[in-house]
């Protein structure tokens, strides 16, 4: 008698796409979180312990969320490492970047990424990474912590700000960093704003008594985010080190990076859902409504910048695509409503930041691919693949090939035909043909940072407890269809 081998899970009649292809029919075959072979009829080489058909879907690789605040410090009502990645699995997305903060009085940052260690172990649904956030960049810290978080933590990337009090660093603490991460490697992200011209407008808000939401984004105007855009890409250029200016807002900004490209400088953009979706009339809501939307860089007026961030999303100039997560609590004290104190709205004290790490990929296949702004090998390269390659995980996520961790989402193929899945003996059937349904499916729920290695995978890690992750987002996505 014949004997098969056997593997874990075979997907099969897949629509796979990745960030240079689309590949009709095809099938999956998946063993020990790993994909081992991609090709047709697997099912008649191995025998599969579970077999989806994801007939008229698309599989892509799993999202890689580069942008995501988890359980930090500022962010009391925020989401925990449980709770933001259990959304990131619902929404297609099985890696998430999140970051460990030095606060300014902290003297070493070897115990921060500790700390936020201990914070994610045992908590998160699927694997994640850290990056840096850097506020006192010290010559210990960065002459011999840096070096070490890069071979034995697990670090790749540093974040600096140029606005915030708590947080900024001046230009020359800009550049001692970033001698340091062009000598490690490290990808440099940056918070690119003028803090010195939104410290003056609050100021005269603030005496205006012009303090509701909405002033939020009369006091960080574009040109902040302009100036302080072409300010960073002249330092990098000054180190010649590649840099990434996270959550681009402004057109005339986005227009600096693309300039700087067109010179063939190794600058690097992100946008987020929100700056394609939402103007800033959305801070105008009533009883405060407007907190929920306040964010950083704010949300702009003009609908012409939400075009510019979609053009930047197909013409190639951002290379990621990211959520840059920051949920709080509307109702509550320490949350949205920090900003609402006796009746008196003060905009400086509401916490920054909007959800999105469970929607960031629907609304990208929904906005951008379902509408044919941009292709679905884009789609994946700017949910996926470019954010695992600049932040070290190139060899092993961010694409569906042999070798590689077998983390997928799925969404619709073909725009006016309903799709379908199974799973098991149930047949899943999504009620229309525009709904994106992303679902998640990522097969190494065993995997943790430090369990089977007692060191790093570098900058991965997962939830060690064997929950079938798998089945609990399809069995979500059965509950909303139906
Ligand atoms: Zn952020």
């Amino acid at each position: 008698m014949k004997v098969f081998p056997t593997v874990d899970l075979i997907i099969c009649n897949a629509t796979i796409a990745t960030a240079s292809d689309v590949l009709l029919n095809q099938d999956i075959a998946v063993s020990q979180g790993k994909i081992v072979l991609l090709g047709q009829h697997l099912t008649s080489l191995f025998s599969a312990a579970q077999v989806i058909d994801a007939e008229g879907a698309y599989v892509t690789p799993g999202g890689v969320d580069s942008h995501a605040h988890l359980d930090q410090d500022n962010s009391v009502t925020g989401d925990t490492f449980e709770t933001g990645t259990r959304s990131a699995v619902a929404g297609g997305t099985t890696t998430v970047f999140a970051f460990a903060t030095q606060k300014r009085s902290d003297e070493s940052v070897i115990p921060v990424v500790e700390d936020y260690h201990r914070r994610a172990t045992g908590n998160a649904y699927c694997d994640y990474g850290f990056h840096l956030i850097l506020t006192n960049p010290t010559n210990k810290i960065v002459d011999e912590e840096l070096p070490t978080l890069v071979t034995d933590g697990g670090i790749t990337s540093v974040k600096l700000y140029m606005t915030y009090e708590p947080l900024k660093l001046g230009d020359r603490e800009i550049l001692d960093v970033m001698e340091c991460t062009r000598r490690l490697g490290m990808t440099t992200m940056v918070h690119a704003e003028n803090s010195e011209m939104i410290n003056w407008i609050t100021e005269k808000l603030e005496a205006r008594k012009m303090t509701e939401p909405y002033y939020h984004a009369v006091s960080r105007p574009k040109i902040a985010e302009d100036e302080a855009t072409y300010r960073v890409i002249s330092l990098s250029e000054l180190i010649d080190i590649p840099i990434l200016i996270v959550h681009m807002s402004s057109r005339v900004a986005v227009s600096h990076v693309r300039k700087a490209q067109t010179r063939l400088l190794p600058i690097h953009a992100e946008t987020c859902p929100h700056y394609l979706f939402l103007t800033s009339e959305r801070l105008k809501g009533e009883i405060f409504e407007g907190a929920k939307c306040v964010c950083s860089p704010p949300l702009r007026e003009d609908p012409m910048e939400l075009e510019e961030m979609w053009k930047g999303l197909s013409n190639g100039t951002f290379t990621t695509f990211s959520s840059d997560h920051a949920p709080s609590k509307f109702d509550h004290p320490q949350g949205k409503k920090a900003g609402l104190v006796d009746g008196t709205m003060s905009f400086k004290k509401i916490p920054n930041g909007l959800p999105g790490v469970e929607t960031r990929m629907a609304t990208l296949f929904c906005g951008g691919v379902l509408t044919g702004r941009i292709s679905i090998q884009r789609f994946v390269e700017l949910t996926s693949s470019n954010p695992a390659k600049l932040y070290g995980l190139g060899d092993r996520k961010g694409t569906i090939a042999p070798g590689y961790d077998a983390d997928f989402a799925s969404g619709i193929r073909r725009r006016n035909k309903p799709s379908s899945a199974v799973l098991r003996r149930r047949w899943l059937r999504s009620p229309s043909p525009t709904r994106c349904c992303i679902m998640t499916s990522t097969t190494r729920p065993s995997k943790a940072w430090s369990s089977r290695t007692g060191r790093a995978t570098p900058s991965c890690g997962g939830r060690s407890s064997g929950t079938g992750t798998m089945e609990a987002c399809w069995a979500r996505w059965a509950m909303e269809s139906s």
